[in-house]
């Protein structure tokens, strides 16, 4: 869980451990830039629901440290992004990602990768001539790269926020909102928002099927999208009852635990790729 602190710190020998590691961690993280081997991505495939066909992946970023193993990305990126790290950092994950789509296309699959932005780097107004530069040496169309940004980076400086996504679209990539529900500027915002998708919070999705008020959201959330144009992802569906139930609500597509597990990109093409060796 993302560790967030309101209001003043005492200072207490905690906190001053606290911040000791987390010097430390931005240390093993300025480090783990300058090696090509500690970051990597994780693949997570996006389910047609009425098909069940691959519709695209997730990139989900992975560091292994030297010495402590997997740290998960809610423990890092959220540390990433309190300094301008966060942008050598999304530079990585974004070539990664291209390269990746680039040797897809290579051996002849079409697979729009989605990658997540975070607010810092979405605001960083080099931030689309950078996106230019990637998307242009690594030869991949901007349609299959979708970049996910949160509803919490729209409430942060929404007139920014819409005009760097008119910038991101104007090359042909496409634009998510994820976890859709938990920023309470849905209404507000999302006539105004240059998006292609809206991605359901896993929090609805997750007891949609035995909550009646979670899948009154939900379906609600599907029919808001289709409305205004969009196509819809339920994130996080664990079983077969809950995809059965997105599927009767019209959804487009989903991901989670019940149709793959964010994998290495190898074994996702082993799966649905069919490559031939
Ligand atoms: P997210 O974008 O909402 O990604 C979905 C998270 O849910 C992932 O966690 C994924 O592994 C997990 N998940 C997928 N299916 C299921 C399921 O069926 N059940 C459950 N319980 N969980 C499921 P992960 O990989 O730990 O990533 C956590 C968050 O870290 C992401 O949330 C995203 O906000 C952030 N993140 C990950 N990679 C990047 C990145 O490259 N850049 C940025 N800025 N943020 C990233
Ligand atoms: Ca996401
Ligand atoms: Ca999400
Ligand atoms: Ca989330």
């Amino acid at each position: 869980a993302k560790q967030q602190h309101h209001g003043f710190r005492r200072f207490s020998p905690d906190t001053a451990m606290e911040s000791a590691d987390r010097l430390t961690l931005l240390g093993d993280l300025r480090r783990a830039l300058t090696d090509t081997e500690q970051f990597t991505l994780h693949y997570q495939a996006k389910i047609r629901l009425d098909t069940g066909e691959l519709v695209g992946v997730e990139a989900l970023a992975r560091w292994s440290h030297p010495t402590k193993g997997p740290i998960p990305p809610g423990q890092f990126i959220p540390v990433l992004e309190t300094t301008s790290l966060i942008h050598p950092f999304t530079e990585r994950v974004l070539t990664i990602a291209l390269q990746q789509a680039r040797g897809w296309l290579n051996s002849g699959h079409r697979v729009p990768v989605a990658v997540n932005l975070s607010t810092r780097s979405l605001l960083d107004e080099t931030f689309p001539d950078r996106l230019a530069t990637l998307l242009d040496a690594t030869g991949v169309p901007g349609d299959l790269l979708c970049i996910e940004i949160t509803e919490h980076t729209v409430l942060a400086d929404p007139s920014t926020t819409i005009e760097a996504l008119n910038q991101v679209r104007a090359l042909g990539v496409k634009t998510s909102i994820d976890d859709f529900g938990t920023g309470y500027s849905s209404m507000t915002y999302l006539k105004l928002l240059p998006v292609d998708e809206l991605k359901i919070d896993r929090s609805f999705v997750a007891d949609m099927v035995t909550d009646p008020s979670s899948h009154a959201l939900v379906a609600a959330a599907v029919d808001l999208a289709h409305n205004l144009g969009l196509t819809v992802v339920a994130e996080g569906v664990e079983d077969a009852a809950t995809a059965d139930a997105l599927n009767k609500l019209s959804c487009d597509t989903a991901q989670g635990y019940h149709f793959a597990r964010p994998v290495p990109a190898p074994e996702l093409a082993q799966r649905f790729l069919a490559v031939l060796s």
